[in-house]
């Protein structure tokens, strides 16, 4: 998998904790919801979440979870359980429960307020280890993965993020984004699902909001744009092939499109009825349409004036 290393920042606001983000390293996790593309789950069809969340059963769930992992690390770990989340890590306990608190459950109530009204009816487990050392040790021993990816990975199966915090935390709110929209929109297309998560890696978290901002892949779509090779926005969001050979560019034509909805006001809106109206050929396409009360190349001829506007310093 190719994958840049470029520092970014995310700031999260709340509580005025502010917190160095990384980003992600592009494709290294499918999320669960890649493998459910074909699926023509509607939200209509899922079962109605319980009244009061988290569920009794999800709180037992959550410690015997936390007590299960800790059993299997050693003394350095602590565990901050606030379900359905468990967040263990090796750094000082009031360091793990800042970045819970602010890179995890702020971002997850950001998200739950403005897009999905469905929560996890899961455990999800988030691994953080203070540097590479740890990180690629345990790695090993709990999973038995000898090269992990430089930045940390998500474990579908297991709902396990398992992250290498010192590189920062863009991946896991990247990563988080995949964890929490599947419980909300199980058969979230590919383009979108990477498109949102991208645009949380470089971030400001408000407790009603996650506000994206511009970050390192944009230099690569100005370029691509400039020299005339950016695909057309109707193969990107209709195709089946986001992971293809042009990944790295369908991640940041996706995740600007996506800001580009955010910025005129529209991600919301447009989140909503795409994750209501998802099925038959060409629903992406006329989703956007709606959405925008414009045909698609209208739309993505504005899209792309804004894009070229857009300026991005290494820092
Ligand atoms: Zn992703």
């Amino acid at each position: 998998m190719r994958r840049r290393v470029d520092p970014i920042r995310c700031a999260a606001f709340l509580a005025a904790a502010v917190f160095g983000f990384a980003f992600d390293a592009a494709g290294r996790s499918r999320p669960t919801a890649a493998t459910s593309r074909t699926a023509t789950t509607t939200t209509a069809t899922l079962p109605s979440q319980p009244a009061t969340y988290p569920s009794k059963r999800l709180i037992r769930a959550a410690d015997d979870t936390a007590k299960a992992m800790l059993a299997r690390l050693d003394s350095n770990f602590h565990a901050v359980v606030r379900p359905p989340f468990v967040v263990i890590s090796n750094m000082p306990a009031r360091r793990v429960r800042e970045m819970a608190r602010g890179s995890v459950i702020a971002p997850a109530r950001a998200m739950w307020k403005r897009y999905f009204r469905r929560k996890p009816t899961h455990v999800i487990t988030v691994l953080l280890f203070r540097d590479a050392k740890t990180y690629r040790h345990w790695a090993k021993k709990l999973y038995n993965n000898k090269k992990p990816p430089h930045f940390g990975y998500y474990r579908p199966n297991d709902r396990t993020m398992v992250m290498n915090i010192a590189t920062g935390t863009g991946t896991l709110v990247h990563e988080l984004t995949h964890a929490l929209i599947v419980y909300d929109f199980p058969a979230v297309p590919l383009w979108f699902n990477e498109g949102l998560a991208s645009l949380h890696e470089q971030c400001r978290v408000l407790p009603d909001r996650i506000i994206g901002l511009v970050n390192w892949r944009l230099p690569a779509l100005k370029k691509a744009i400039r020299d005339r090779r950016l695909r057309p926005l109707r193969e990107l969001i209709t195709r089946d092939d986001f992971y293809g050979p042009q990944r790295g560019l369908n991640y940041a034509q996706a995740r600007y499109f996506v800001m580009y909805m955010q910025e005129r006001r529209l991600l919301q809106k447009f989140y909503r009825y795409y994750r209501d109206h998802h099925d038959g050929k060409d629903a992406s396409v006329k989703a956007v349409e709606k959405i925008f009360g414009a045909n698609l190349e209208k739309v993505e001829s504005d899209y792309l004036k804004w894009v070229m506007a857009l300026n991005w310093r290494s820092r």
